[in-house]
């Protein structure tokens, strides 16, 4: 087994720890960033460079962003159990990595 490092600071002094129960915090900033309202204001942006009626590229959005919520969720979610879990006693921060 290899020595696993902060990406952080890259300190060795790392302890591994068990799942979060609220899960990752990069995940969590993903949702946010492909999460329906933000979709829904892209489609809308994107509808009116092309054209096509703000409401339609609103309910795209919406779509489109569900569909990647769903799936960044199920792929998140198989990959995030994989991984093993690190919190940095130099730094404080939490780290994953998948074997
Ligand atoms: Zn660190």
């Amino acid at each position: 087994m290899s020595t696993v490092h902060c990406p952080y600071c890259h300190s060795e002094q790392v302890i591994l720890r068990e799942s979060q129960p609220n899960g990752p915090q990069y995940f969590e900033k993903i949702l946010d960033a492909f999460s329906p309202p933000a979709m829904a204001a892209l489609g809308i942006k994107l509808a009116k460079e092309a054209g096509i009626p703000p409401y339609i590229g609103g309910l795209i959005g919406v779509v489109v962003g569900g569909t990647l919520v769903m799936v960044s969720q199920h792929y998140f979610y198989r990959h995030y159990k994989s991984a093993q879990h690190y919190h940095c006693l130099q730094c404080g921060q939490d780290f994953a990595v998948a074997d």
